[in-house]
């Protein structure tokens, strides 16, 4: 357990000294530039730290991430028929990180 403080405590260190922590609004506005990789270094390390820290924003860029895979298995099948329904967990994982 002695070691697990420590590296808190690195953690928090590290975490002080840079200069601009993600708010939950700012987090969402990276998420596309982070799917698409384009995310510059330093914006990428606030971006996983903020993820790392908080929950919503975690579910939020999951429920995301799901959202486009079923857009992109849509589109790259389209005689495939449409989902009629969003998936119940999708819908509440959204609503749950817009709160
Ligand atoms: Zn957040």
């Amino acid at each position: 357990m002695k070691k697990d403080s420590a590296r808190m405590r690195k953690v928090k260190s590290v975490m002080a000294k840079l200069p601009m922590m993600l708010t939950c609004a700012e987090f969402e506005a990276f998420v596309l530039d982070h799917l698409e990789g384009t995310l510059p270094k330093r914006q990428r390390l606030i971006f996983r730290m903020h993820l790392k820290v908080c929950r919503d924003c975690r579910s939020y860029l999951a429920a995301y991430e799901r959202s486009v895979e079923l857009g992109k298995a849509v589109f790259q099948d389209p005689e495939s028929p449409v989902p009629g329904e969003v998936p119940e967990d999708l819908v509440k994982a959204i609503l749950a990180a817009k709160q």
